[in-house]
């Protein structure tokens, strides 16, 4: 495989815009989970910026479970992320779910997002696997960590060699949490992969209330990065809203975080 250890055995690093992830320094990627509008772009990019953020997140595509939810501003909001990583000098991550969207992707963003529901989608990761972009692979919900190394090695064997996984937490028997973070994965990823490895807290828990203490355990087992949701506005937030931080929640988990790790 080509993202084992066997294959290479240094780690690899992935730098957007001027920040490492894989190195030394943790990257705290956050932003709301869809783009609303400029206004709610705008404001989240503001206050993750402020708290210390080095990427700003948000999604233009939105791959709902029901086809009668909104599905995201799609080109508007790849717009208003282009206006907003302009503005507040930050790189992006956005999400791709259709291989015909994937070239105006890489041109707009600085890290190419594929989701869980898309690991396995073959034609979606051929595509990304020819851009010379940044990628961030999530663990599919009912993967196994070779599957989803496997699934890498498509973007990986496509030429694309700038891989970054997530874990975001898997289907278990358990319904207190959304998903069941994967602690595990992390130290299991550094043992046979290359590859760095951020975790997304806010996917996994579901709930507000659960993601700062899922963020610093991720940042203790050796997560290269995190993946948060934050809001302006939770409560009116279109998707979501629930496992989504308040600005100050936010910046109140950044000063944890920074006890765990001082490098975050
Ligand atoms: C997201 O990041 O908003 C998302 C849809 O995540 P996942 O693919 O992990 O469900
Ligand atoms: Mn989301």
């Amino acid at each position: 495989k080509l993202a084992s250890k066997e294959f290479k055995t240094t780690p690899s690093t992935v730098t957007v815009g001027g920040v490492e992830i894989g190195g030394n320094r943790i990257a705290v990627m956050a932003g709301p989970c869809a783009v609303e509008s400029e206004a709610q772009l705008f404001e989240a990019a503001r206050v993750v910026k402020n708290a210390g953020a080095a990427v700003l997140r948000g999604g233009a595509y939105k791959p709902r479970t029901s086809p009668f939810s909104f599905q995201g501003l799609e080109k508007i909001g790849l717009g208003f992320l282009a206006g907003a990583r302009k503005e507040f000098d930050m790189p992006i991550i956005s999400e791709v779910v259709d291989p015909r969207d994937v070239e105006n992707l890489a041109e707009t963003v600085d890290i190419i997002q594929i989701g869980a529901r898309n690991m396995q989608n073959y034609a979606l990761l051929t595509e990304v696997g020819k851009q010379k972009r940044p990628v961030l692979l999530k663990r599919g919900l009912s993967s196994t960590i070779d599957e989803w190394l496997t699934a890498a090695d498509y973007l990986l064997a496509g030429g694309n060699n700038q891989v970054i996984l997530c874990e975001r937490g898997i289907r278990t028997f358990e319904t207190s949490t959304r998903f069941s973070l994967d602690i595990s994965s992390i130290p299991v990823i550094k043992r046979f992969s290359h590859l760095p490895i951020v975790v997304d807290p806010s996917h996994a828990a579901g709930h507000y209330a659960l993601v700062p203490a899922i963020a610093k355990a991720a940042v203790a087992a050796g997560a290269d990065g995190l993946l948060i949701e934050v809001h302006p506005n939770p409560k009116e937030a279109l998707v979501d809203g629930l496992q989504s931080l308040t600005p100050s929640d936010f910046s109140r988990l950044i000063g944890e975080l920074r006890l765990v790790a001082s490098a975050v």
